[in-house]
């Protein structure tokens, strides 16, 4: 699997809205590339710091409004 792809997959990954193959092949890309795995990370403690505030105040659009405010990425469809 590309790095962008997985890259532009990640929020779903933590949403853990994926079908098990699609899982099975992002988990595997982020064993094998650092920089992949580091930004999978950095979401994904985001994300935990999001959710262990106490619920008042943080509605989910505010969390996607913030997962959307990450890192830009690239729109270009390079897939191989
Ligand atoms: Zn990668």
């Amino acid at each position: 699997m590309h790095c962008r792809k997985v890259l532009e997959l990640l929020p779903k990954f933590i949403e853990n809205d994926f079908s098990p193959s699609e899982r099975a092949a992002v988990e595997a890309h982020l064993k094998e590339c650092e920089a992949c795995r580091l930004e999978f990370e950095a979401m994904a403690r985001l994300v935990e710091t999001l959710e262990s505030l106490p619920p008042i105040g943080v509605p989910r659009s505010f969390k996607e409004a913030v997962m959307s405010a990450l890192p830009p990425q690239k729109k270009h469809s390079d897939e191989k």
